[in-house]
């Protein structure tokens, strides 16, 4: 087991990579646990083993809604949780969401930890204290920043994830490693093979990279004003693929950063090596990369509505390097262009 401290002015959270969910009790001070988790998780894993209150969400991101979190604060009450409770999210990115949430506003705040069980939530979602729930179809609208005390990355349970799902975690893994790990892009460029088998050594070393960038990331800034901006690289455009193609998470972030890394050639900032060798990257892992007809003007017209801009510009994550990243500033008129230079390019 290799552990990750996390240490913010919010709280301290432990990431356990290679403990086993057997194992939560170890973990929990002697206080009474309850469990929240959805239903895919719960027919797969005995929870109740480790312990007697499972509280069972639908999956998908559909739910995460503020619905859901008034059904869950309805189950606590119904449990009869007090402030001794400790609460655990046992679930992908949509679990975690809930729980983090739920345990900071429950009764002014209970304390809980998370077991994480899909790759993206090892990666990246349990990871940085950010909860949070949708509203009117737009992410993470409502929400706060409160760390888990603990996050256990058992990656034997990947074994049971669907392939679309370790797809998702596989996008941000290379996200990491473009933005700030040249060595770890190598690894990749090296090892895709038996990442893609889940050969569990090679996952918990990407596992335990992945967090160590971002939680390094998400220290170095704490509430999202500079640094860790550069997380969102493949995002911005990523997220308004998302939203209007009806694609999967990676496979958004997946364009979103091969389109990104073309503007980045485009404004001279990137060789177009090191742009190909991020698109190579990302076909090895059978991600998509390609724009597709129509998704230029789909991606300038979510970019309009995005209800997170500030003003007429756009803080754009550029690749310098593979390893380095960097935040500048574009007006959302030149970036649209760009988008539309790059998808003509491609389609001719
Ligand atoms: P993410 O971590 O991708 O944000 P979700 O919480 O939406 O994800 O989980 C993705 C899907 O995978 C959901 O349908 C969830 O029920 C399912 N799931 C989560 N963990 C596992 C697992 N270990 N094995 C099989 N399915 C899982
Ligand atoms: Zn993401």
């Amino acid at each position: 087991v290799e552990t990750i401290t996390i240490a913010t002015v919010r709280g301290t959270s432990h990431i356990m990579v290679g403990e086993r969910w057997q194992d939560l009790l170890r973990h929990i001070p002697a206080r009474r646990p309850v469990v929240i988790t959805d239903v895919n998780v719960d027919a797969l894993y005995p929870l109740n083993v480790i312990c007697e209150d499972v509280i069972t969400i639908g999956s998908g991101e559909r739910l995460q809604t503020l619905d859901t979190i008034r059904d869950v604060y309805q189950r606590l009450m119904a449990l009869e949780v007090d402030r001794s409770c400790f609460l655990v999210g046992i679930g992908g990115g949509v679990v975690c969401d809930i729980t983090g949430f739920v345990a900071t506003t429950f009764l002014r705040g209970l304390r809980f930890g998370f077991i994480a069980t899909t790759l993206l939530a090892q990666v990246d979602a349990a990871i940085g204290g950010k909860n949070g729930v949708n509203m009117d179809g737009f992410k993470n609208m409502i929400g706060t920043f409160n760390p888990p005390e603990f996050v256990i990355c058992d990656t034997n349970l990947l074994q049971t994830l669907p392939v679309r799902e370790v797809q998702n975690g596989f996008a941000e893994i290379i996200k990491h490693a473009a933005i700030a790990d040249a060595a770890l892009f190598a690894f990749l460029e090296q090892h895709h093979q038996s990442a893609r088998a889940l050969d569990d050594e090679v996952i918990a070393k990407l596992v335990v990279d992945s967090v160590r960038i971002k939680s390094s990331i998400v220290t170095a800034d704490e509430t999202e004003n500079g640094l860790r901006r550069i997380l969102n690289f493949g995002h911005t455009l990523g997220h308004a693929l998302e939203r209007t193609a009806g694609l999967a998470h990676g496979e958004a972030v997946s364009r979103g950063m091969a389109a990104a890394a073309a503007l980045s050639v485009r404004r001279g900032m990137l060789a177009d090596n090191e742009r190909q060798r991020l698109q190579t990257l990302l076909e090895a892992f059978q991600l998509p990369v390609a724009l597709e007809t129509g998704d230029a003007e789909k991606i300038c017209r979510a970019l309009r509505q995005d209800k997170k801009r500030e003003g007429r510009r756009i803080h754009f994550v550029w690749l310098e390097k593979i390893g380095k990243a960097v935040v500048k500033p574009i007006a959302l008129r030149e970036l649209e262009e760009l988008i539309h230079d790059i998808s003509r390019r491609a389609s001719s």
